[in-house]
């Protein structure tokens, strides 16, 4: 908890990207955002973040609702109802529109003409891939920061179409608690420098949209696995910039396969659809995460409705039960989530 949420009612939510089907991995992740909310009475809010129309796809976005159900995740506001719709990224590019504006008046935007091959050729170095840290690979290395009004009328006779970025101050170090990881120190230029805000075809960037979303609808607590905790730092400045309260954070650990990758949309019969009509019970599939989340000791199985009741006797969230690190699933394990 930190000082911007200390007291409140806790306001958790899902952000789904709706780029293909859910995964035990995105499960465990919406399990865990969801029981953390509700084990202090809050709400939680889904939002589908459609932000990449080549990507995303309405079935998607109605198999997530779906799969959501079957686990036993509800949410209190989402498409269709609540007071702080849009609940699709596709929805507000108005809202993004206006963040930039005022990001623009206190000059911290400026348009990179770099094209994808060029951004690949500085990268010789990659600093952020080599630490460890890097998500994106190599740190954006500031190339258009400075570009004259001549060059930069240069490109576009050329036609370049520039992508937007955020200018970073060079020495920022981002200090935050993560519920989770504990207290984080993390330098700015170690994810990644400048990030783009909206990209040269036009499609705005993750970074701002969830900050700007997530301000907007109130969250003050963001679950979500430790692969994004790079992102955090970014986030953190635009919410500085934009004047805005951040929420706390828990990086989570991921669930990783026997052969050490972490599950995703490949993990096919991990799927939430495989697992539902291979007639496995959301029951015991909730129960096995929850003793992999320290929750309980057996892989009894339970659903998040009980698991929440009992939390919520308990007062809290115990974010010290999950385990550190990577966890396995070892192959095989939906086999004993059938009855
Ligand atoms: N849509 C993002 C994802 O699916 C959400 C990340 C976040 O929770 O901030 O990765
Ligand atoms: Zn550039």
């Amino acid at each position: 908890m930190n000082a911007f949420s200390s007291g409140a009612a806790v306001t958790g939510r899902f952000a789904p990207s709706p780029t293909g089907p859910l995964h035990l991995g995105n499960a465990w992740s919406f399990l865990l955002a969801w029981l953390a909310a509700r084990a202090e009475g809050g709400r939680v809010i889904l939002r589908h973040e459609d932000i990449d129309p080549d990507r995303s796809r309405q079935e998607w976005m109605d198999a997530i609702e779906r799969d959501l159900r079957w686990l036993g995740l509800d949410w209190d506001e989402g498409p269709n109802h609540g007071p702080h719709g849009p609940y699709h990224q596709s929805l507000c590019r108005h809202l993004y529109e206006k963040a930039l504006d005022k990001l623009r008046a206190r000059g911290f935007v400026y348009p990179c003409y770099c094209t994808r091959k060029e951004l690949r050729l500085m990268a010789g170095a990659p600093h952020g891939a080599a630490d460890g840290l890097g998500d994106e690979g190599a740190a954006y290395p500031g190339t258009c920061r400075h570009l004259t009004p001549e060059e930069r009328a240069h490109k576009e006779a050329e036609g370049r179409k520039p992508a937007l970025r955020l200018l970073c101050p060079d020495d920022e170090v981002t200090c935050f608690d993560d519920l989770v990881l504990g207290p984080q120190r993390i330098p700015l230029q170690r994810c990644g420098g400048d990030f783009a805000l909206r990209r040269s075809d036009g499609v705005w960037a993750y970074q701002l949209a969830v900050v700007v979303d997530d301000m907007r609808m109130g969250v003050t607590q963001v679950v979500r696995g430790e692969d994004i905790l790079l992102s955090t730092p970014r986030q953190l400045l635009l919410y500085r910039l934009l004047g805005g309260d951040p929420p706390s954070f828990a990086h989570i650990p991921l669930l990783h396969d026997a052969r050490g990758e972490r599950l995703a949309k490949r993990h096919k019969s991990l799927s939430l659809a495989a697992l539902r009509e291979s007639g496995c019970s959301p029951l015991a599939v909730v129960g096995y995460l929850a003793r992999l989340a320290g929750l309980q000791e057996k892989d009894e199985p339970i659903s998040p409705a009980r698991l929440a009741d009992r939390l919520r006797r308990e007062g809290s969230f115990p974010w010290n039960a999950l385990p550190r690190g990577p966890i396995l699933v070892p192959d095989g394990a939906e086999r004993r989530w059938k009855p």
